[in-house]
């Protein structure tokens, strides 16, 4: 069916941030010792405003969801929802800023895919096994649970079987929560996007969401990536809540989020180190300096809160 053709290339995006990822790491925009594993070969050159849009993104994210887990002193748990092939838990373990557990959800075959790499990489699995305090370890082809690490095959738009795969996981309603999605929400209708930004806001008294994507996409730049999209089978169900930054707000003001704030990537470019962003841009050069603004105009980080345990999390910015 359709629903079918476009799931699978929604799945299939995950490769294609990895492969992103894995050239710029070659080129050394970042360090991750840990995404070889999921992707062997460094693939086919991708543009520098490519590789600074990846840096903008990863450095980005990674500010708030360090702060996040700081002003908790890691007593909390960060949960990746559509997570792929993504490394950051073993990045987290590497730099002593692991919560109490860390959790993704993404589809059952991707996770199927992510399980059996760490199954057969010691590099991967060892920082999970280290972490665990008995030998009852849970991995099957489908999920793997630890004290620390626990990977859910789940659909995002299901949100009873969600919420009733974290809570078998023991999913911690009264400890501080981050969520992260990082180019997912688009893939879902307005409506399923909200329930699940209105089911983690009804979950948790104490939490931070933190959503990367699109922004600003009724313009002409905006329409030729969707276009890009398509061509690919890939439908952004939800490109009605990337139309500006007041959108993207909004769906977390309406949902039972206390605060929010959304930046788009030009800010947030512009407010990350200056030394290493000069650093970064000696690496390769860009002749095109417009294209890598326009790129960085057509995507947005939106974070939102609420803080019933008074933690100062609306205080977490750039
Ligand atoms: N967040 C990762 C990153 O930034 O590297 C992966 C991003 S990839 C563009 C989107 C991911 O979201 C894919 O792994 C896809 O399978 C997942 N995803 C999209 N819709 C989903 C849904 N309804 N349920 C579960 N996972 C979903």
């Amino acid at each position: 069916t359709d629903t079918d053709t476009s799931d699978e290339a929604v799945r299939a995006t995950c490769d294609d941030a990895t492969a992103c990822k894995r050239f710029a790491i070659s080129k050394g925009y970042w360090k991750d010792p840990y995404i070889q594993y999921f992707v062997r070969s460094v693939g086919e050159r991708k543009a520098p405003e490519i590789n600074r849009g990846y840096y903008g993104r990863v450095r980005g994210v990674n500010h708030l969801l360090d702060a996040f887990i700081k002003k908790t002193q890691r007593d909390c748990q960060v949960i990746n929802l559509g997570a792929g092939l993504d490394t950051t838990f073993w990045r987290l373990k590497d730099e002593d800023l692991l919560p109490k557990k860390y959790f993704e959800v993404d589809f059952p075959t991707v996770v199927a895919r992510k399980i059996h790499y760490i199954k057969t990489k010691p590099h991967l699995s060892k920082p999970i096994i280290e972490t665990h305090s008995t030998d009852s370890l849970l991995l099957d082809a489908h999920s793997l649970d630890s004290d620390r690490y626990c990977i859910i095959g789940s659909d995002l738009r299901d949100i009873a079987t969600l919420d009733e795969q974290l809570k078998k996981y023991h999913l911690n309603p009264e400890l501080p929560a981050l969520l992260l999605s990082e180019c997912v929400l688009v893939y879902m209708t307005p409506a399923q996007s909200s329930n699940l930004v209105h089911w983690a806001a009804n979950t948790f008294h104490t939490a931070m969401f933190i959503n990367y994507e699109q922004v600003n996409m009724s313009d002409r730049f905006g329409q030729v990536m969707i276009e890009n999209l398509q061509r690919r089978q890939c439908t952004l169900a939800g490109v009605e809540v990337c139309r500006s930054l007041d959108s993207q707000k909004d769906r977390f003001l309406r949902t039972g989020w206390d605060h929010a704030d959304a930046l788009d990537m030009v800010t947030v470019y512009s407010m990350l180190p200056q030394e290493d962003v000069a650093r970064i841009e000696r690496l390769e050069f860009l002749d095109e300096k417009e294209l890598l603004q326009q790129l960085l105009q057509h995507y947005s980080i939106c974070w939102a809160t609420k803080d019933k345990l008074s933690l100062g999390l609306s205080q977490l910015a750039f």
